[in-house]
């Protein structure tokens, strides 16, 4: 992004985003850069997405985008990036110098991140267990084809949908009707929005390997029940907040063109 063009309106699309932790972490960001910039979560209901973004790119405002909308924003935007167009979504964009709305995906980046500092080196070799096949199961897919050697299994509550995505990921996933292959893998990923609002758990933990890290792309106060539970019974595990932070500082650096300062968003995203 050119300096003189940088954004001075921060937004995260979403419905509901209430949730979110993304405003206090990128608040923090933009502080502690010195970038007198707002960012602000906009609950948008579902009719007046389109003329929201319209509104958003004309004000030259830049953001996120979470769920529903990441599908959405990549129809909505002039120019995604390959690994955006590749994965269906677009969860960070901007307005480029020739006025374009443009659409990144920088969830991929931010899992990858996630993993290889959990697991002290960059994945390669692994089973990976996929429990989902939403927006952020396709972001799971997008790094783990990227690591040599690894293959994922997608197990989710519709079938069908486990199928279709699998076939875009055809060199590194493929589809299964039985979770416990999910639990026998060295990595398992809940891409699942099960545990979001309530303690439940998407797996049941006593049916791990000895040897399965686990990783939730879930987060909330306390983190969440899978994650303490896996724990508990023994195995590596963090939640979505390692993601959040990663997806987010890259998507600081899509619309600065500087990296912002990783341990200030950590902070501001740990507190409960
Ligand atoms: P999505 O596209 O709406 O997909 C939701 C997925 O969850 C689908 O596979 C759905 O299965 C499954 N699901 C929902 N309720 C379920 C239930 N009760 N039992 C079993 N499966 C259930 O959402 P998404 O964008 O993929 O996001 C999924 C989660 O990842 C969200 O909680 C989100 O907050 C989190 N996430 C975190 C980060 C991060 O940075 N940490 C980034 C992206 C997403 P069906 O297909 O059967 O409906």
């Amino acid at each position: 992004m050119i300096p003189g063009e940088a954004p001075r309106r921060l937004v995260l699309l979403g419905h509901p985003v209430a949730h979110s932790r993304s405003p206090r972490m990128q608040t923090a960001a933009l502080a502690a850069a010195g970038i007198a910039a707002q960012y602000d979560a906009l609950d948008i209901a579902p009719e007046h997405f389109e003329d929201a973004v319209a509104m958003l790119a004309k004000e030259r405002a830049a953001g996120n985008v979470t769920v529903p909308y990441k599908e959405r924003m990549r129809d909505a935007c002039d120019s995604v990036t390959p690994l955006a167009e590749h994965i269906g979504a677009v969860n960070c964009w901007w307005v480029d110098e020739r006025g374009r709305l443009t659409g990144d995906n920088t969830d991929v980046g931010g899992f990858d991140a996630a993993v290889t500092s959990l697991l002290g080196r960059r994945p390669r070799d692994l089973s990976v267990g996929v429990l989902g096949a939403g927006g952020a199961a396709a972001g799971v897919l997008g790094a783990v084809e990227s690591w040599p050697g690894c293959l994922a299994h997608v197990y989710n509550r519709t079938p069908e949908r486990a199928r279709l995505l699998c076939e875009r990921f055809r060199s590194a996933a493929h589809p299964v009707d039985d979770v416990g292959v999910i639990a026998g893998c060295q990595l398992v990923v809940n891409a699942t929005s099960v545990g979001l609002h309530d303690d439940a758990v998407p797996l049941d933990v006593s049916l791990l390997a000895a040897e399965s890290v686990v990783v939730d792309l879930v987060y909330r106060p306390n983190e969440t029940a899978f994650v303490r539970a896996a724990r508990a019974s023994g195995h590596r595990s963090i939640d979505g907040r390692a993601m959040l932070v990663e997806q987010g500082a890259l998507a600081f650096e899509r619309w600065f063109g500087v990296s912002p300062d990783r341990d200030v968003m950590w902070r501001a995203v740990a507190q409960d």
